[in-house]
């Protein structure tokens, strides 16, 4: 199921969490990005257009500069995103330059979504970057989000941008294989769930854990994630980034994972 809807997909979102994109000591993991990198040309090759969004400026500012990992200023934490959102598309630039790929950047804000003429706006240019072969790749805007205007994680903010472009697909890359029915940090026999046909009653049903050690929403957002898309049409597939050649794997059907049905 999860492989058929991955191979029918032509428009697919890939949101990318702060977990799978580091390393235990929060230093950003260049193996990731380099891999990602292949996994990413390899669906543009077999003819998808790829948006990509991206958490982990917080934990590539704190990379960057060696310091402030504690601070819970809010305007240090704003100006370490700030510091790291520029690595972090660098780390982007760098890799799929190596496939002949541009990227671009956006940075969104929830009202981004509710104003029309804003809406109208992003949409115009993701589809001329698209177009013209280049990659979005989207964060939240960090500089002008505080908490109470914020969308708050990027599992949400994948999801609005998946609405927004009318994608076949959210693919989000998390360093965990799926939706277990316990916590699968505390629970050895807690079980995949590979196929999800109503993302609604979901929570119900599963033991939610602790997220990871950089993690925002934990595996809550990533089921309002899929209940979001899920009411458009469109499907989620949730895997695990942390794992080699996930996207090859999970389109031979060698990767396991979670796919939420519409
Ligand atoms: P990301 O950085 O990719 O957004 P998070 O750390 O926020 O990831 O969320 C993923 C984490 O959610 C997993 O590492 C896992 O330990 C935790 N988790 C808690 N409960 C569950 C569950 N029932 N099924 C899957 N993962 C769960």
């Amino acid at each position: 199921m999860l492989q058929d809807v991955l191979k029918n997909s032509k428009k697919v979102v890939v949101k990318i969490g702060s977990n799978t994109l580091s390393r235990p000591d929060g230093t950003l993991n260049r193996d990731f990005f380099k891999d990602l990198a292949g996994q990413i040309h390899l669906l543009r090759e077999e003819g998808r257009q790829v948006i990509i969004v991206s958490s982990g400026a917080r934990i590539a500012g704190v990379s960057t500069l060696g310091k402030w990992n504690r601070k819970e200023d809010l305007h240090y934490k704003q100006a370490l995103c700030s510091i790291g959102q520029v690595e972090l598309m660098d780390s982007y630039r760098k890799e799929l330059k190596e496939y002949a790929v541009v990227i671009g950047q956006i940075l969104l804000t929830k009202e981004d979504f509710t104003d029309p003429n804003r809406t109208l706006n992003i949409r115009n240019t993701i589809f001329t970057l698209l177009d013209e072969g280049v990659i979005p790749i989207i964060n939240e805007n960090d500089t002008v989000s505080v908490d109470e205007i914020k969308i708050g994680d990027n599992d949400n903010l994948a999801a609005l941008t998946a609405n927004l472009w009318n994608a076949d697909l959210l693919l989000i890359m998390s360093d965990i294989d799926g939706v277990y029915d316990k916590d699968p940090s505390k629970s050895p026999d807690a079980k995949l769930l590979e196929v999800i046909q109503d993302s609604s009653k979901l929570i119900s049903r599963i033991e939610v854990g602790n997220k990871g050690s950089f993690g925002t929403g934990g595996i809550t957002t990533k089921i309002e994630a899929a209940i979001k898309v899920n009411e458009y049409g469109i499907p989620m597939i949730l895997a695990n980034g942390k794992k080699e050649h996930i996207v090859s794997n999970l389109l031979k059907g060698t990767a396991k994972g979670t796919v939420f049905l519409p």
